[in-house]
């Protein structure tokens, strides 16, 4: 199975994206946590990302795609993966197309979470008092969602063309939204 999820910053793709996982068995692949990660052990990748993290940017399409690329050539990739928060750029996009099918598989289904906007910035609020991540502060918080609205959003559109678009409502419990997305999943034919 590989699977993206995707929706805007506060849509709950980090916690449904290890259940999602683990209901397939395949890895969840966060590039926002491999991006935190780096910046916490202090390597070169992660300073060039922190100076983006840090203002709500995306980190450069060059940085990220070769991040993507050596993730997915690991191992237990193989048999499939969830990839959140990739891609977010119709360049990502691109560029993920071409390394599935280097591999001779298909992508099976795009999860979106939608959720309206309002309960978003609440939701990164609470994050903010409760995990205090560097770029939770509500002007960066904004800036977030801007550039999600200009760069990701299209990306459903191209998905939807495709026929692979899964739409699941973000809203209410964390239990609740995962059942609903295992229940659209379930039906999809898995390659
Ligand atoms: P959230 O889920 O809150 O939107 P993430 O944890 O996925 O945020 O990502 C945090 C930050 O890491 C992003 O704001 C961005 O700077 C960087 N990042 C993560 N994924 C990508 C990507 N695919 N392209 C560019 N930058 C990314």
């Amino acid at each position: 199975m590989r699977l993206i999820l995707m929706g805007p910053p506060g849509a709950g793709k980090g916690t449904q994206a290890r259940y999602v996982a683990d209901h397939f068995g395949v890895p969840a692949i966060s590039t926002g946590d491999i991006f935190r990660a780096n910046v916490s052990q202090g390597t070169p990748l992660g300073v060039e990302a922190k100076r983006y993290m840090d203002a709500g940017e995306y980190v450069p399409d060059e940085v990220t795609n070769l991040m993507v690329r050596n993730r997915i050539d690991e191992d237990d990739a193989a048999p499939g993966f969830l990839l959140d928060g990739y891609p977010r750029t119709l360049a990502q996009v691109t560029e993920l197309d071409g390394m599935i099918e280097f591999t001779g598989h298909r992508l099976d289904a795009v999860v979106v979470l939608t959720v309206d906007s309002e309960e978003l910035v609440q939701r990164l609020l609470q994050r903010a008092q409760t995990d205090g991540r560097a770029d939770d502060t509500e002007d960066v918080i904004r800036r977030r969602q801007e550039i999600y609205l200009e760069q990701t959003e299209p990306l459903i559109g191209v998905y939807r063309e495709r026929g692979i678009l899964v739409e699941v409502d973000g809203m209410g419990e964390v239990d609740d939204v995962t059942a609903r997305i295992f229940a659209a999943l379930d039906e999809i034919p898995q390659s």
